[in-house]
């Protein structure tokens, strides 16, 4: 599906909203086989996603597509769900615009892409293979590391259009993601 510039409303539309959950759902699959998370485990309990249009959230950098928040849901003791949970935020003006400027990226892959590169930070926070605290240095090299690592587990795909969006990324998203200051439940 190519996107059609809508000029008054820069926000996902209910199709896009509906497309961006089947890649979360998509993404998520990737991310289980890499880091052999069995499908009912922890990992798809801890975390959700919205869209700019949802959240209060503002981004601490304009240009970001994504930025992730933490927070600590109300939950009994016994409950088996992880006791904290990360958020994707969207920004869906940023990534519109870049689509709209480069028809040649469809959106459904290009949102596979995105969500596999967030949900990645989201793993390595569950693991403790990095604190969600850090400065900026450790963010960008952190960055860095997720980006290589978001190319290994889609290059497996052998995907047209996962190559051709990994060739141009660092081009059309040259920030790191934000990790936002813990949200309230
Ligand atoms: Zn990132």
């Amino acid at each position: 599906m190519k996107i059609q510039e809508e000029i008054c409303i820069p926000y996902f539309n209910s199709t896009e909203r509906e497309i961006i959950y089947s890649s979360l759902e998509e993404a998520a699959g990737y991310l289980c086989k890499f880091y052999s998370f069995s499908p009912r485990e922890w990992f798809n309990h801890c975390y959700d996603l919205k869209t700019e249009q949802q959240t209060i959230i503002e981004s601490s950098d304009k240009k970001a597509f994504a930025e992730i928040g933490k927070y600590t849901p109300v939950l009994k003791d016994s409950s088996i769900f992880p006791k904290e949970r990360y958020q994707i935020c969207l920004f869906d003006r940023n990534i519109l615009k870049v689509l709209w400027k480069r028809p040649e990226l469809e959106f459904y892959p290009f949102m596979v892409y995105l969500l596999t590169h967030e949900l990645i930070h989201i793993a390595r926070f569950c693991q403790g293979f990095h604190p969600f605290d850090c400065d900026k240095t450790a963010l960008q090299k952190e960055e860095q590391k997720v980006r290589n690592l978001t190319q290994q587990v889609l290059n497996t795909k052998k995907n047209e259009a996962f190559y051709k969006i990994s060739s141009l990324y660092n081009k059309i998203n040259p920030v790191p993601c934000p990790f936002s200051k813990p949200i309230q439940s």
